[in-house]
């Protein structure tokens, strides 16, 4: 299986990857975990990606789509399918996207859009923190920790991240609607769009998509019995 979770920054994309990975078992692809890895680094690339990250803006098509590119045809574990949380970003990213899976023969499945309100979204965000060691998602009175910013799964540190403040997440959510909402009828032409509301809690959204897609699968396999 493969596909995109597209949405909002803080519409819950990468809580439920997260929660789906395993039990579907495809590869999660961040562009946001892997353009902080880059910045990590602390090279002259991973501190251009800090500013950028930092301020609420986009890093550069050529930057990220070399990432994922390198990513989807050089991983082998990705053979069992992969959801891609965060790219494309830019109807740019979204037809070189189209282009790298053509090359390899794995064209996407479905795209899913996830949506949330601002007044959601901005408690989600301002409120999240994030595991230093795994990853693991977390907020202070939706999902808080047993023990206070210490990660539940491995014991690591919990962090904020410098995007999640008020201000850089309005400019993220300006940057989304003017850069990254049109990929929305770019794959609803494909016919590939699935939406979702990513507002209520994690466990939730993935019992609805489970759903949505066993009736899509249902619906498939009748007008096949059918002709
Ligand atoms: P969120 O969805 O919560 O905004 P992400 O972790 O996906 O968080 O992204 C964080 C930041 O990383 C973005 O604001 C942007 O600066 C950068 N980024 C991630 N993915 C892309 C992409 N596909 N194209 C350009 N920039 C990206
Ligand atoms: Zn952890």
């Amino acid at each position: 299986m493969r596909f995109v979770i597209l949405g909002p920054p803080g519409a819950g994309k990468g809580s439920l990857a997260g929660l789906i990975k395993d039990m579907l078992g495809i590869v999660h692809i961040s562009t946001g975990d892997m353009l902080r890895e880059e910045m990590k680094k602390g090279s002259p690339l991973g501190l251009e990606i800090k500013g950028l990250i930092e301020k609420g803006s986009l890093v550069s098509d050529e930057i990220v789509t070399k990432l994922v590119e390198q990513k989807i045809t050089t991983d082998p574990d990705l053979v069992k399918g992969f959801m891609l949380d965060g790219f494309p970003r830019t109807t740019h990213q979204a037809k070189d996207l189209d282009q790298i899976l053509d090359k390899v023969s794995k064209p996407l499945d479905f795209v899913l859009c996830m949506e949330a309100s601002l007044e959601i979204i901005l408690s989600r965000l301002t409120g999240r923190r994030v595991c230093r060691k795994c990853g693991a998602l977390f907020h202070i009175k939706n999902k808080p920790s047993k023990k206070l910013n210490v990660c539940d799964l491995c014991e690591g540190d919990l962090y904020q991240r410098s995007d999640d403040n008020e201000e850089t997440i309005r400019k993220r959510m300006e940057v989304y609607e003017i850069s990254t909402k049109p990929i929305i009828d770019y794959y609803s032409m494909q016919g590939k769009l699935i939406r979702i509301s990513g507002e209520k809690e994690t466990a939730n959204v993935r019992n609805d998509l489970i759903k949505i897609l066993n009736e899509d699968k249902s619906n498939k396999n009748q007008k096949f019995s059918r002709n």
